[in-house]
């Protein structure tokens, strides 16, 4: 790996200055990252899913409130509505795109709405325009979910930039990812940020004066050191990773039993996942496992579908698409080291597969 020594060389700096958590790496990484996107402020915290909660407490989001999230997404994007007393209100996915049908999502608000969380699934932002038109017109708050979307564009624009906030993961797996547990907000609003920032330090800015009861959300220095280190080669590595897709839809052509990934007019698609639709999915993984390629689904139920939702009653007729796709998604191995011949050998173990 290139960067091994670099990271090394950043861990070894951690622990000889003790910079564990906060101090001059996790200001570094801030500052860099606020930078890279061009928004007055980031605040570190300590995973994707705390991000999202963060944001919406510090909206005043609680009980009997409701916030609309997609019905296709990984459990934080709803969970941390629950948590918060809220209610999760799910929108059905668009029919080619994965993201929130953005057509279903008026008739989803009623008063009680407060904020809407727009996931920007697969690296593929949403149609962020037109739901914000829609959040501003009922003034609602408008939440990003980035995690699967670092440097995602849409017209021009990063996701994360279109709302009050961006909230962002650095799980290991994601695009920009950390040695561990590690998440950010961006937001341009100076006021929102240092609430967010107060309530991941336990309330307070400044140490011993709380003015408000908080969680401990941080980032921890290795976390950072290692970020920094990543930072500069993200835009080469979402590039590799176009580009294998792009090579995956060359030597995927023609099959005519699945269904390759579409991109939205004038986004960029960062391909944090490669996903296709096909016919017997459970039995092509299975010889795709056995051929030495792993696959992925991403995800195997709709959230409204799980088990932990049935008290809302979702009728399964509502998330029509996102219920129809849960047979036939199927990620296949993405990243940006991928070689044109191991793709090459994907593509061609599916195309025996079929024939
Ligand atoms: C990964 C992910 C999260 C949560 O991030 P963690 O850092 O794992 O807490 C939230 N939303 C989406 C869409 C994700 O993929």
């Amino acid at each position: 790996m290139t960067i091994k020594t670099e990271i090394d060389n950043a861990i070894g700096n951690v622990i000889s200055e003790t910079a564990f958590i906060g101090g001059k790496y996790v200001k570094e990484f801030e500052k860099n990252f606020a930078t890279l996107y061009g928004v007055k402020h980031c605040i570190s915290c300590a995973n994707g899913t705390d991000s999202l909660y963060i944001i919406m407490k510090m909206l005043g989001i609680g009980i009997g409130d409701e916030v609309i999230t997609s019905a296709n997404s990984w459990i934080s994007s709803s969970e941390t509505i629950t948590q918060t007393g809220a209610k999760p209100v799910f929108v059905d996915i668009h029919p080619t795109f994965y993201s929130m049908d953005e057509s279903l999502l008026e008739s989803l608000i009623t008063d009680k709405t407060k904020a809407v969380i727009a996931v920007h699934l697969q690296g593929q932002m949403c149609n962020i325009e037109v739901i914000k038109s829609i959040c501003d017109k009922h003034n609602i708050t408008l939440i990003e979910d980035c995690a699967q979307a670092h440097f995602s564009e849409f017209n021009g624009k990063l996701a994360g930039t279109f709302g009050l906030a961006g909230s962002f993961s650095f799980y290991p797996s994601k695009n920009l990812g950390a040695y561990g547990d590690a998440g950010c907000i961006i937001t341009s609003d100076d006021v929102f940020a240092e609430k967010c920032r107060m309530y991941a330090n336990h309330g307070s800015l400044k140490k011993h004066q709380h003015q408000i009861e908080g969680i401990n959300s941080r980032l921890d220095g290795l976390q950072a050191a290692i970020l920094n280190v990543k930072l500069p080669y993200i835009l080469n590595w979402i590039d590799r990773r176009i580009y294998n897709a792009t090579l995956y839809n060359e030597k995927l052509k023609g099959i005519k039993e699945i269904k390759i990934p579409e991109i939205r007019n004038n986004t960029k698609h960062t391909f944090h996942l490669y996903v296709i639709q096909v016919e017997k999915r459970d039995e092509l993984k299975e010889y795709l496992q056995k051929k030495g390629v792993e696959t992925a689904i991403h995800y195997p139920k709709a959230l409204p579908n799980l088990e932990v939702y049935q008290y809302l009653n979702n009728k399964r007729h509502n998330f029509n698409v996102s219920s129809q796709i849960e047979d036939k998604i199927l990620s296949l191995p993405l990243y940006a080291e991928l070689k044109e011949v191991e793709i090459e050998y994907v593509a061609n173990c599916i195309r025996t597969f079929y024939n």
